[in-house]
């Protein structure tokens, strides 16, 4: 547990969440000011990818928003640090791309932010004028992409041939060979996934990559493909920055997120980088990393309070008082009071620095 202390005081970047929560609302960006919300439209004519997002804006579409004008004072706002939360990125992958599952999304963690963040429209008769929202359409693109991103690098690594073959192929069109992506066919897309499709490498783009690839090996353009989206993604949410470590001895480079959008996609980089292995809670269904110490693989529970209330009601429901057989839980860990875990999430929430940091 020290070393989530540790990683708790290093990984100090903080996220506010609107106490009050998040709404969707049917409404249209400010005027002039377009949501810098990159076109997840398959790459075609230019042209009239513009066209069609300039209609797309003038459109009233469906924002997550906290309803509160840019001006607003007094709202209550809770902070937590999201790269604390080891598991996250596989929450927000796991999202239902539904309007309830982004409003769960966003009143446990927060708006995405960045480029997903837009100024949007409230009603003008109550002499509001604007807020910050984010397009629901845009929170099912992010949560495609961190989805299926994760998805094709847990297939390289478990050499899962069969699901890679049916999004990654070989193709010649109009003359050009090469190896592109498609996504899958959802049933009628009522899920609202953007039917993505992307050229990997082809002889006229990229040809150096594509005579890199071994002959119909799916493993390494799934690689290629992951590497573009995840540095696709990290740009503009994440810079480099010197800050002092620790004991405020030494000045070292750490990556640090911008946004909320940042700190998910930093976290999958890091687990691609560090090859680490991820759990769900047994009882809270968090998803939480495993440490890469072999005796802890066989941890259950995200925290010390999660395996203790396991316990509890596992021992409530199925025991008689009399009889308590073998259990999984020797009572001596349950007589801390608070596990460091916790400890640790007081400290952070105290000492309210604004650089969080990945090293
Ligand atoms: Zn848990």
């Amino acid at each position: 547990m020290i070393d989530e202390v540790v990683r708790r005081e290093l990984f100090d970047f903080c996220w506010d969440v609107h106490v009050d929560g998040y709404t969707l609302l049917k409404t249209k960006t400010v005027k002039n000011r377009p949501p810098l919300v990159r076109p997840t439209r398959p790459r075609g004519d230019a042209e009239q990818d513009v066209h069609e997002l300039d209609k797309e804006r003038s459109r009233p579409a469906l924002f997550i928003t906290s309803g509160l004008p840019l001006e607003a004072q007094g709202f209550k706002l809770r902070r937590f640090a999201p790269l604390a939360e080891t598991g996250l990125f596989r929450e927000f992958a796991g999202t239902a791309p539904t309007p309830e599952g982004v409003l769960a999304f966003a009143n446990k963690y927060g708006l995405l932010g960045g480029r997903v963040a837009a100024e949007i429209e409230l009603d003008r008769q109550a002499g509001r004028a604007a807020a910050l929202g984010e397009p629901l359409s845009a929170w099912r693109d992010q949560i495609f992409f961190i989805r299926e991103a994760l998805r094709l690098w847990e297939d390289t690594r478990a050499g899962n041939v069969e699901r890679l073959a049916k999004v990654i192929r070989k193709r010649e069109v109009s003359g050009d060979e090469g190896v592109e992506y498609q996504a899958e066919e959802h049933p009628s897309n009522e899920v609202g996934f953007p039917c993505w499709y992307e050229k990997i490498a082809t002889r006229n783009v990229y040809s150096d990559i594509l005579e890199a690839f071994p002959p119909g090996d799916l493993i390494k353009p799934a690689l290629y493909l992951v590497q573009r989206w995840v540095n696709r993604h990290l740009e503009g949410n994440v810079s480099p920055l010197m800050l002092w470590d620790k004991h405020r001895l030494r000045l070292q480079l750490y990556v640090v997120p911008h946004n909320l959008l940042g700190a998910l996609w930093l976290q999958l980089a890091r687990a691609i980088e560090g090859d680490k292995m991820y759990r769900q809670c047994g009882a809270c269904m968090k998803w939480f990393e495993l440490s890469p110490d072999t005796a802890r693989t066989n941890r259950k529970f995200c925290s010390n309070a999660c395996r203790s209330r396991d316990y509890r009601e596992r021992t409530a429901a199925s025991m008689p008082a009399a009889s308590r057989g073998p259990s999984a839980d020797p009572p001596a860990r349950r007589e801390k009071p608070t596990s460091r875990r916790q400890q640790g999430k007081a400290g952070a929430s105290r000492s309210r620095t604004r650089k969080g940091a990945t090293k």
